[in-house]
């Protein structure tokens, strides 16, 4: 499928002449994940393509690893080290509005934030690795993640021993990224992505008529006061310094202009970088909401899940990303270390467990239309981005057995 070259010749010209060769086939594979779209622990079809190719290939791999997980092993020409490169599988329940020939085919199910390019990327690096396996020493193990969006399939992946078996030294991963120009790259140390948590809350007054306030404990002041008052955790709980959101996404309460509503509701979600504001947003939260009803003799119930940790980068890893990134990227000033985000990612779980860097590929090309927003009915991103994930993973890989 692609025309191999000598073994001994790793060097930059030939590396990437091999890589760009994968282009057809990234894109096919691509446009395949594309139009078959899966959500979380449903990647059947996907799991099936890739075990496939493995398979042709002569790809040592395990399947059904916390339902649909894969992990591909690749041993070079003498075992040291392992590096594990993750990518993520899954799509969105998101109805594509796209009109190109590669559009899902399966009706409100769409890969809206580029996952089926990770997965095209990861498995390009696999062919490749495979039919170089002489020019590395060392161990690469690529991980098929299912249910990146939810609930999770990093966790269950790990407690199913991904990182075992033998044991990982360290992890990297991509994500494609339309808020960065094609051809860029965003990669710094520590704190890359937030923390992930959710909150419901349901406040219980007492409900009556519009006119008669004093009979009543009216839960739309209550709601009220408590939005206001969660906006002070940023404001004067968390040092300037640090970042950090809460953002009440749903208040609902009332059935008419003049009756007092009995109870109201509230979701949200919080987010935050320091590893340190574990548990206490939830705390917060807590405090509040109820110091706010029991001053007005109202009753809550708050359920607050903490989703995924903040995505924190290792800087020795860091640093070997953004060297091998300097050397890949072709634009002036294209590697970024400008890129965090509020978005989370459940790659963290990952990096909790052994030192790793994830890291953003600028996708997006406005000058193609393929500039959407992640999770937009419309995203696409610029398949020409492929063969630079691929090349950006093996120089890593060579890079990590350096040492
Ligand atoms: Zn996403
Ligand atoms: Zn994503």
């Amino acid at each position: 499928m692609v025309s191999t070259v000598p073994n001994s010749s790793i060097n930059l010209s030939y590396v990437r002449h091999d890589i760009r060769a994968l282009q057809p086939h990234l894109v096919e594979w691509r446009r395949q994940f594309h139009q078959k779209p899966e959500l979380g622990f449903q990647e059947k079809l996907t799991a099936d393509f890739i075990s496939q190719k493995l398979q042709e290939w002569g790809i040592e791999h395990h399947t059904g690893i916390a339902e649909t997980g894969i992990v591909a092993i690749i041993n070079g020409k003498s075992e040291a080290k392992v590096l594990a490169i993750r990518a993520d599988m899954d799509a969105l329940p998101i109805q594509e509005l796209n009109e190109v020939p590669y559009r899902s085919q399966h009706d409100g199910v769409m890969h809206a934030c580029g996952h089926d390019g990770h997965t095209a990327i990861a498995l390009g690096t696999a062919y490749y690795l495979h039919h170089h396996r002489e020019s590395f020493t060392g161990t690469v193990k690529i991980i098929f993640q299912p249910a990146e969006e939810g609930p999770g399939g990093a966790k269950p992946m790990i407690e199913a021993g991904v990182l075992q078996t033998p044991d990982v030294d360290a992890i990297i991963g991509l994500h494609l990224w339309n808020n960065m120009p094609l051809g860029t790259v965003g990669v710094r140390a520590g704190a890359l992505m937030a923390a992930v948590e959710l909150f419901r809350c349901q406040i219980f007054g007492k409900g009556g008529h519009g006119a008669i306030p004093h009979q009543t404990i009216d839960s739309v002041v209550v709601a009220a006061q408590i939005v206001n008052a969660l906006q002070t955790i940023v404001a004067r709980n968390v040092n300037p310094i640090d970042s950090a959101v809460v953002t009440v996404g749903e208040l609902h309460a009332g059935t008419a202009k003049n009756v007092i509503a009995d109870t109201a509701n509230m979701s949200g979600t919080v987010r935050y970088f320091n590893p340190e504001f574990a548990g206490f947003f939830h705390q917060r939260l807590e405090q509040i909401i109820a110091g706010v009803c029991q001053s007005h003799g109202a009753n809550y119930d708050l359920e607050y899940w903490s989703l995924y940790p903040p995505v924190i980068n290792d800087p020795g890893m860091a640093e070997l990303v953004h060297s091998v990134a300097e050397k890949v990227v072709e634009t002036p000033m294209g590697v970024v270390p400008e890129c965090q985000t509020m978005g989370g990612e459940d790659m963290s779980f990952f990096l909790q467990e052994v030192p790793g860097c994830y890291f953003f590929l600028g996708s997006a090309n406005p000058e193609k239309n393929l500039a959407y927003p992640h999770h937009h009915p419309r995203f696409d991103f610029d398949e020409t981005v492929l063969p630079m994930g691929v090349e950006m993973f093996v120089r890593c890989v060579e890079k990590f057995f350096e040492y």
